[in-house]
């Protein structure tokens, strides 16, 4: 008896699925049963280049004649079509990346937000007439759109961190190729295909599938790619910025974090451990914004740790789609490798192990790591200062306000930092304080297509979501229109 083909996915290409030039294709794999079921097409530059001149064809021709209002409507149609789908398209990506199930229906669904706002905002960027210095002539500024887009993801929010940047982008007037990660590609070919069903003219959105090195690179390389959006890691995010920098083109960057979740000794301690747990355990630790380093007032430190410890007892590991499961798997063998080796590092560097330590080779194809939390660590420690993305808390204490602020800031990341206080004047003293580009104060993780997001320092370059966002896909350009007949005589000084 043979066995069944796997689904295949292919690149979408100007309005078409089209298969890898190389003729090749990589598995794609459930993190959960460790079993393949499905393959993604193996891109490289040639697949590059003709998803690039579609976007160029497209920005150039029918998308740029759309008025902002049309481009609108037709962001609105796509919402509505994510909205219909949202649950299918999570399904696949959960697959892939093997998160809770209940969360990425979540995550999907809110998406469709995500391009509702963007759609209402298409006709909403107005420029300015500028008072200027100079007699007889009349100053304005124009807004155009930079060009094609390349969008590189990661593999733990893909559908999500995509729509950050294509929402926006798409508004503005601009074209994108996306270059999902490799370990979850299917649900983006899946999706791109909704362009097409809205209504969208061809080539305006591509999809390109592949590695990092063959097809990422690629784009970040093609002349006529005007502006790059990646989220990711800093290694790959340097080196992205590096090839841009010699191409004069510009970038948003989503990189890592090592946020700071800070406890006062005068905080609710209950809603606190929720806010702790929440920040550092959801997705497994797979987040950029993990509240992966927490910062403990010394007078509650040992009842803290008491409480989170007691809150963290029946925590249930096991299968990603059954809705009792708490946490999941580690989205990918090198990841699950990456933060083993990181427990190691903890350990040896002197940390005092609370909970956790372990894999769980006994549960699903034994991907699992057990919520670890550290305790007695040094901010300079490897493991305080480097980015683990997994389920690994580090504790450190602290004395008082300016102490607090001092280790907080004390990192080379400045994504996001929560503050725990019933105290109005620290909490201002500390969101004024604290080097990162989103404060929290008695709660974690709130993130809204309406607010802004990024990091300072190594945790990226440029905002996501939000208003001012769209202008990161847009040149400003200023007119200077004479009233006066006369041009002055350069020859002639007035
Ligand atoms: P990664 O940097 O390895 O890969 C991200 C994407 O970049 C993938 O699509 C990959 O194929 C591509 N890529 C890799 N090398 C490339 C190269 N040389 N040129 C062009 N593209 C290349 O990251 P990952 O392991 O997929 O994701 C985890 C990282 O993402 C973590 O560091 C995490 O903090 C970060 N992240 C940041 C945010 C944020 O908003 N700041 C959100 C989620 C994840």
């Amino acid at each position: 008896m043979s066995t069944p083909a796997l689904p295949r996915y292919e690149h979408y290409i100007d309005g078409a699925n089209v298969p890898p030039a190389s003729g090749q294709y990589l598995p794609t794999d459930d993190p959960y049963t460790g079993q393949t079921w499905g393959e993604i097409a193996r891109g490289n530059a040639d697949d590059v280049a003709l998803a690039v001149a579609a976007a160029q064809r497209a920005f150039e021709g029918p998308w740029s004649e759309l008025t902002p209002s049309e481009r609108g409507r037709l962001l609105w149609k796509l919402a509505d079509l994510v909205t219909a789908n949202a649950d299918r398209l999570a399904l696949i990506e959960q697959r892939d990346n093997g998160k809770l199930a209940t969360e990425v229906v979540a995550q999907v669904r809110y998406m469709a937000d995500y391009f509702r706002y963007y759609a209402g905002l298409a006709d909403k960027v107005q420029s300015d007439v500028i008072p200027t210095d100079k007699k007889g002539v009349f100053a304005y500024t124009r807004y155009e759109a930079k060009g094609v887009v390349a969008i590189i993801t990661p593999w733990n929010s893909p559908l999500t961190l995509t729509s950050w940047k294509l929402a926006p982008a798409l508004a503005a007037g601009c074209t994108a190729v996306i270059k999902p990660s490799e370990f979850t590609s299917a649900s983006m070919v899946e999706f791109a295909a909704l362009f097409d069903q809205a209504g969208f003219p061809k080539g305006v959105v591509n999809v390109v599938t592949g590695l990092g090195p063959e097809v990422g690179e690629a784009l970040v390389t093609h002349p006529d790619v005007a502006h790059i959006g990646f989220t990711g890691g800093s290694i790959a995010g340097r080196k992205i910025y590096e090839i841009a920098a010699r191409n004069f083109k510009t970038v948003t960057l989503e990189l890592g974090g090592k946020s700071p979740n800070i406890v006062f000794d005068d905080a609710d301690l209950d809603q606190a451990v929720k806010g702790v747990v929440s920040g550092i355990f959801a997705a497994s630790g797979q987040s950029c914004q993990a509240g992966s380093r927490l910062l403990l007032q010394r007078g509650i430190h040992d009842r803290f740790l008491q409480k989170l410890t007691a809150f963290m007892s029946d925590v249930k590991l096991g299968d990603p789609k059954d809705p009792t499961t708490q946490v999941g798997p580690i989205s990918t063998r090198p990841q699950f490798e990456k933060i083993m080796s990181y427990i190691e590092i903890a350990k040896q560097e002197g940390a005092r192990l609370v909970i956790g330590g372990r894999s769980r080779p006994d549960l699903g194809c034994g991907q699992f790591i057990e919520p670890t939390i550290f305790a007695d660590v040094r901010n300079d420690m490897r493991i305080a200062q480097e980015e683990v993305f997994g389920p690994v808390l580090v504790v450190i204490p602290f004395d008082d306000e300016q102490d607090a602020i001092r280790i907080g800031n004390d990192i080379n990341f400045g994504l996001a930092a929560a503050v725990w206080t019933q105290n109005l004047k620290r909490a201002m003293l500390m969101t004024e304080k604290i080097k990162a580009g989103t404060v929290w104060v008695n709660n974690y993780r709130a993130t809204s297509f309406t607010s802004p997001f990024g990091g300072y320092k190594e945790s990226g370059i440029g905002r996501e979501s939000g208003s001012e966002t769209i202008k990161e896909y847009l040149h400003t350009k200023c007119v200077w229109v004479s009233s006066d007949l006369d041009v002055p005589n350069p020859f002639i000084r007035r």
